[in-house]
C-alpha cells in the first residue's frame, strides 16, 4: 500500500505513540487534583506546553489546548468577532479558499450581522498582503488567512500579511494546520496574533490541537465549565494526546529541514512525471508550496473514478479535501484559483510524507498515467475533446 494522503491525516510516529502509551500507563491522574498523582499529571501537561512553545516560537502561556484544528479556528474567529463587535467593528477579511472550519464559522457570523470579505485567490494559489491591505476598513476586526492550503499546498505570505494587520491595528489569525511541523514557523517573529494547529497533520494523535494566542488577547471560551486552560477551555485535559502531540511536534521540528529538502526532491520528481500526461496541469505555484503536496487537474476525468482505480492499485490519494468528498460539488479551492467546473472535477491530490520512497514515487507516476489513459479511453466527454466537438481548457 502506498499512502499518499498525508494532507488528510498522517500515521502516528513511534515517538508520539510511545509518549501516549507511557502517559496512559504512568500518568493517568487528573491534572486538577491536588494529591501527588494529579500533580504529576499537571507537570506533564505544563512540560508538554513548554516543549511545544519552544518549537513554535511563543511562550507557554500563549498556548491553549483544543480538540483539534477545527475547534482552534472556531475559537480564534469567534474571539476576534466578539471583541470587535463590542467596539462596533463587524467586518472580517478572509480568503475564498480557506478550510471549511473557517468558512463555515464566517457564514454563521454573517447571519449574526457581520460582514465578510473573501479575497480572490490568484491563479497560482496565493493571496497577497497588498490585497489584504486594500480590503481593510475602519470597522475591520479580524483578518484570517491560512498559512498553507490543504488542497493545493500553496504557502501564503503570512509575515507580510501580519505586518499589514499590525500596522493597521487589526487582529490577524492564521490556520496553520497544514504548516506546523512542515514549515519553519516563529509565532513571535511573524506578526501573528492567533494560530491554529492540529496534531494529526504532523504524526501526532487525532482529536488534539492548540490555539496559540498572543498575550493580552482574551479568548472567548467555547466550552464552559471547569477552570482548565485558564478558564478558556473547560473539560479535563486529554493528557495522553497532549503529550503525544508534543512528542510529534518536537520530532517534526528537529528534522524539519532534512525532511523538507528530501520531500521537496520527491515532490518535484512526482510533478515532473505527472507533467508528461497531456491536457493536465499542476494546481498552484510550483515553488511556493508545501514540500509534500502535489495536486493536478486532468481534463476528461472524474476525480472519483481516478481515486477508485488508484485504490485498486494500492494507492491512497484524494480528490479535493476529505470534507468535500462524498459531495458532487467541485472543490471550492480549485474554483477559487479559477479552474472551470469541468476541469475541477478531474483533480487529484497526492500528499507524501517523510516515509515516502523514490520507488513509490515512480509507481505513482506510472499508475496515474495508466489510470488517466484508461478512463479517457472510455469517456464520451474525452471523445468530444478529441474529435473537436468540445474545446480543450489546457494546452497539451
Ligand atoms: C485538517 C485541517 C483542519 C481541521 O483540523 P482537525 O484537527 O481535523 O479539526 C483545519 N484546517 C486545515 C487547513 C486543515 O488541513
Amino acid at each position: 500500500m502506498i499512502y499518499a494522503d498525508n494532507a488528510a491525516t498522517t500515521k502516528m510516529s513511534k515517538a508520539a505513540m510511545d509518549a501516549v502509551c507511557a502517559c496512559m500507563k504512568d500518568c493517568w491522574g487528573n491534572p486538577s487534583s491536588l494529591y501527588e498523582h494529579g500533580q504529576k499529571a499537571k507537570e506533564a501537561l505544563e512540560d508538554a506546553r513548554e516543549r511545544m512553545a519552544a518549537c513554535l516560537g511563543c511562550s507557554a502561556r500563549e498556548i491553549t489546548f483544543t480538540s483539534g484544528g477545527s475547534e482552534a479556528d472556531n475559537q480564534a474567529i469567534l474571539t476576534a468577532a466578539y471583541l470587535g463587535a463590542r467596539k462596533g467593528k463587524k467586518h472580517i477579511i478572509s480568503t475564498a479558499f480557506e478550510h471549511h472550519a473557517v468558512l463555515h464559522v464566517l457564514e454563521k457570523l454573517e447571519k449574526e450581522g457581520f460582514e465578510v470579505t473573501l479575497l480572490d485567490v490568484h491563479q497560482d494559489g496565493i493571496v497577497s498582503a497588498k490585497q489584504v491591505e486594500e480590503a481593510l476598513r475602519e470597522d475591520t476586526c479580524l483578518v484570517t488567512v491560512m498559512y498553507a492550503n490543504n488542497e493545493i499546498g500553496t504557502i501564503q505570505p503570512i509575515t507580510e500579511i501580519g505586518e499589514v494587520c499590525r500596522r493597521h491595528n487589526v487582529l490577524f489569525h492564521t490556520d496553520a494546520v497544514q504548516a506546523v511541523g512542515h514549515l519553519p514557523i516563529s509565532f513571535k517573529d511573524q506578526n501573528i496574533d492567533m494560530l491554529s494547529l492540529s496534531a494529526h497533520k504532523f504524526h501526532g494523535p487525532k482529536g488534539i490541537g492548540a490555539l496559540v494566542a498572543r498575550k493580552g488577547i482574551r479568548l472567548e471560551s467555547l466550552i464552559n465549565g471547569g477552570a482548565q486552560e485558564r478558564g478558556k477551555r473547560a473539560g479535563t485535559e486529554n493528557l495522553p494526546a497532549i503529550v503525544g502531540m508534543a512528542a510529534a511536534l518536537e520530532e517534526a521540528c528537529r528534522n524539519l529541514e532534512e525532511n523538507a529538502s528530501r520531500m521537496t526532491r520527491l515532490r518535484n520528481r512526482l510533478i515532473e512525471g505527472l507533467d508528461e500526461i497531456p491536457y493536465g496541469e499542476l494546481n498552484g505555484s510550483r515553488e511556493t508550496r508545501l514540500p509534500g503536496n502535489v495536486n493536478f487537474c486532468f481534463e476528461g476525468i472524474e476525480g472519483e473514478s481516478l481515486l477508485l482505480l488508484l485504490d485498486d492499485k494500492g494507492i491512497c490519494a484524494s480528490s479535493g479535501s476529505a470534507c468535500t468528498s462524498g459531495s458532487l460539488d467541485p472543490s471550492h479551492v480549485l474554483l477559487a484559483i479559477g479552474r472551470p467546473h469541468e476541469v475541477a472535477h478531474g483533480s487529484l491530490r497526492l500528499s507524501i510524507s517523510e516515509e515516502t520512497t523514490p520507488e513509490e514515487i515512480e509507481t505513482m507516476i506510472l499508475s496515474v498515467k495508466e489510470v488517466v489513459t484508461y478512463l479517457r479511453n472510455m469517456s464520451p466527454f474525452w471523445r468530444d475533446l478529441v474529435t473537436g466537438k468540445r474545446q480543450h481548457v489546457f494546452q497539451q
